[in-house]
């Protein structure tokens, strides 16, 4: 049975949350008991303005979509786990900022035990990183780093890359090429050797993981070719990076990009996607710490306390939240990142999750799935069968707004055909651009609400199709 599992007894979690601060924050203030009493008058009508203000911000919360929920299988959207949010809770009452230990002595200390967890589950023997505010902030130094020691040449990633690549690069300005993709939504090799022959080729984003599909960039492959070409290989795995746990797991092509993830020279994960963190957590590791000299920096505010490395010396962002990393620790502290332990169980049961209602809509008739390849990791897409373009658009829309209107989130996306193009029932040119339906079906309890999920889907099929 998972933790996660057992405590949805409340949509929100309210009676654990309350419990477990109740507890931790009257101990934590023990431990400033000898400072000199403070007045902290609060009277009761400011009490009580706060209360309602509170109430407002309740009722104005209310216009999002149920993330938390299983039926919720829209975006990559979850609540964090529930000692996430009480140790974040937790930290902020004293709100550290890890830019430097003056900022927070503990949460850098529980920082880099965190962010050594991780690099642990990434099998890299040595490395140098630190948390980000996201997934863009991470590869944008990644991409800051690569243009260091390849100054002037082009960075490279697929067109299912994340679009945040393109505009890092003119930030930096960095040449940037595009690398066209196969109908699986991986990274073409033979494109991508095309544009390594033409030379000038500093670094490759691989993405282990694309937003869109879950697609895996064959990795292996890519480090093959880096044998014959030179180049870097920045890894974007801000999506799929804990999918590491379970690589024995997946399907052949993406178990082995996995298991080659530490040769990469850099690697890209998000905590506040898969890794049941708030918002904002991502992570940037370097394999050769070396690459902190590139930081290199004097500041005169800063770094008085200690001799020892300060995160803000090897981080391009100054000020960030103590508390993520408090979460991230406490996070990992109870759900360790090992293979078979409860967390990796969890990606587990998305997978199956995935993989079985990819299954069921190949075999309703009405759906076309991917023709190249069954979800790589725990994000499944589908076109509506139709005999024109623009209607299997419409009724994927018309699929998304009875479907919500039974509360099942999923999300709409616009993909060229091509990706289905393989099946027997599309007619339409291999270019067009389809809009889609689509899941991430990213909650362990997803496996055990697949039934429910599928009835719904079809019952709103029915009833936009009639
Ligand atoms: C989400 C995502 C990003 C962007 O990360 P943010 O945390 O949203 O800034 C980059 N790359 C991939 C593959 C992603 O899935």
């Amino acid at each position: 049975m998972l933790t996660w599992s057992l405590v949805m007894t409340s949509p929100l979690q309210s009676d654990l949350l309350l419990s477990l601060l109740a507890q931790a924050i009257p101990r934590l203030e023990s431990h400033f008991s000898a400072l000199p009493e403070m007045d902290s008058a609060s009277d009761l009508a400011t009490h009580d303005a706060m209360t309602d203000v509170l109430g407002q911000v309740a009722d104005r919360m209310a216009d999002n979509f149920p993330y938390f929920h299983p039926m919720y299988i829209g975006q990559m959207l979850k609540a964090p786990h529930p000692v996430a949010k009480a140790a974040y809770a937790l930290a902020q009452s004293i709100n550290p900022n890890n830019h430097a230990r003056d900022g927070g002595r503990a949460s850098s200390e529980m920082e880099i035990e965190a962010v050594a967890g991780l690099a642990r589950m990434f099998g890299l023997p040595q490395h140098l990183g630190h948390l980000t505010s996201g997934g863009t902030f991470a590869n944008l130094e990644a991409l800051w780093v690569a243009g260091q020691l390849h100054p002037g040449k082009r960075i490279l990633a697929s067109q299912q890359a994340h679009y945040t690549h393109s505009r890092i690069t003119s930030v930096l300005q960095l040449p940037f090429a595009s690398v066209p993709s196969d109908t699986a939504g991986r990274m073409d090799l033979t494109a991508l050797e095309d544009e390594l022959r033409k030379g000038g080729v500093g670094t490759v984003v691989a993405t282990l993981g694309t937003t869109a599909l879950g697609a895996v960039d064959p990795l292996h492959e890519i480090l093959a070719l880096q044998a014959r070409y030179g180049f870097r290989i920045h890894v974007d795995a801000a999506y799929g990076g804990y999918f590491r746990l379970i690589a024995d797991q997946l399907d052949p092509s993406a178990s082995a990009a996995f298991l080659a993830i530490h040769h990469a020279d850099s690697i890209v994960v998000d905590p506040h996607k898969h890794g049941l963190q708030p918002y904002g957590c991502g992570c940037i590791l370097f394999r050769d710490p070396a690459v902190g000299r590139l930081y290199s920096h004097n500041s005169p505010y800063t770094y008085f306390t200690s001799s020892q490395l300060h995160l803000g010396e090897i981080s391009l962002e100054c000020s960030r939240a103590g508390a993520a990393a408090v979460a991230l620790w406490a996070t990992q502290r109870l759900l360790p990142l090992v293979p078979g332990g409860e967390f990796a169980q969890g990606l587990a049961a998305s997978r199956r999750a995935a993989l079985e209602f990819d299954r069921r809509l190949r075999t309703d008739g009405r759906f076309l799935g991917l023709s190249a390849i069954r979800p790589e990791l725990d994000i499944v897409v589908w076109q509506v069968v139709a005999d024109a373009l623009a209607e299997s658009s419409r009724r994927a829309q018309s699929i998304f707004d009875q479907a919500a209107a039974a509360n099942l989130h999923l999300a709409l996306v616009q993909l060229p055909v091509a990706f289905f193009w393989e099946n027997p029932d599309n007619r339409f040119a291999k270019g067009d651009i389809v809009t889609c339906l689509r899941s991430v079906l990213m909650k362990p309890e997803h496996e055990a609400w697949l039934e429910r999920i599928w009835d719904v889907l079809r019952d709103s099929t029915d009833k936009a199709l009639a």
